[in-house]
């Protein structure tokens, strides 16, 4: 098992405003004291028995780690440290401070195609790179994307969110029903074998609604 810094997060970052939340995760904006520098911290329940239905196993947890130590890339979140306490693990991931895709496409009437494709390069730019080390999201959609700054004409996207995120194992079947309904590709709902194509469903819905 994986053992994550054990010291109480507060000794070593100022804990501000919530971002945003999961099924079982609370995401704030902090800032580490050492440095100044921003973060978001996700608070992330643990599952307290086998039996509950409530937090997240620690296999989960340590699967979404250690996928997220692996990357490093200009449009995927990236992670600073891990910090656990006895109720949660506390992911502290670089700042993405301009706000869901989600939220910034609700607001406009329509993208222009320059702006819709500006996005979508972005986002196959993610796509390919994970896929590159046989990484599958499984969970991508606009809620999942998120601006570095939404200010600016041409924003900054990052993939955002490995909780359900896969490293594909060409001897190993993969199976599993999971993700969010509009989104999912036939073969997750089919119970069938997954990899990397099941993301390019998504990113196909994903340009639909851009
Ligand atoms: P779900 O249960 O929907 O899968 P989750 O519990 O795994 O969610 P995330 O999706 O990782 O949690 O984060 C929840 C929300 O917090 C995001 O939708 C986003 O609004 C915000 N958020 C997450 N990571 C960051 C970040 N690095 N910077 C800024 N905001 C973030």
């Amino acid at each position: 098992m994986t053992t994550f810094k054990q010291e109480n997060v507060d000794e070593y970052y100022d804990i501000g405003e919530e971002l945003g939340s999961g099924h079982f995760a609370v995401v704030r904006k902090c800032r580490e004291k050492s440095t100044g520098t921003e973060f978001a911290a996700k608070f992330i329940k643990k599952r307290r028995s086998k039996s509950s239905k409530r937090g997240v196993s620690r296999e989960d947890i340590e699967r979404e780690v250690n996928i997220l130590k692996e990357i490093q890339h200009p449009n995927v979140i990236t992670l600073h440290d891990v910090f656990e306490n006895k109720a949660e693990v506390v992911l502290i991931l670089e700042l993405v401070a301009g706000g869901e895709l989600f939220d910034f496409l609700a607001e406009k009437e329509s993208l222009t195609e320059e702006q819709a494709t500006m996005f979508l390069k972005q986002i196959l730019d993610g796509v390919l790179y994970l896929h590159s080390k046989q990484i599958a999201h499984f969970d991508l959609k606009p809620e999942n994307i998120m601006l570095l700054n939404r200010t600016v004409p041409h924003p900054r996207i990052k993939l955002i969110d490995f909780g359900l995120a896969h490293k594909i194992d060409f001897g190993n079947e993969f199976k599993n029903i999971f993700g969010t309904p509009e989104f999912v590709a036939p073969e997750v709902v089919n119970y069938e074998p997954l990899g990397l194509a099941a993301d390019m469903w998504s990113v196909g819905v994903i340009t639909y609604i851009l």
